[in-house]
């Protein structure tokens, strides 16, 4: 018998392969209800990376820190502490926090909006 390896689910108590035969699975060795996740996978995508693209943006517009100096209140968002980084010749650290917090996030949402279309 020829069996497709995406028919094939693991057993979440004893880790047996086993083959999916629908909704209603059982393990062959410990006789344990294995349920698929199949369901809703893509909204649940979708619902997440909508919502770290929504958290993101204010992420971004705040500031991330606020310096009091001689009684003024200074804020700082990512982008102005990398540009400000960068102007006093701190390279590697701006080019860090830049793509940690900018290019890497960016590129996260850009590749799940292509992977979940
Ligand atoms: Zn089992």
């Amino acid at each position: 018998m020829q069996v497709d390896r995406e028919q094939l689910i693991a057993c979440p108590v004893c880790e047996a392969v086993n083959i999916n035969k629908g909704k209603k699975n059982k393990c062959r060795r410990c006789g344990s209800g294995i349920y698929t996740h199949q369901t809703f996978q893509t909204e649940k995508s979708w619902a997440y990376l909508i919502t770290a693209m929504i958290a993101y943006v204010p992420a971004n517009l705040y500031p991330m820190l606020i310096t009091k100096q001689f009684g003024q209140h200074e804020g700082s968002t990512i982008f102005g502490g990398v540009a400000y980084l960068w102007e006093h010749g701190s390279y590697p650290i701006a080019l860090v926090i830049f793509f940690a917090s900018i290019i890497i996030p960016v590129s996260k949402f850009l590749i799940m909006i292509y992977r979940t279309l």
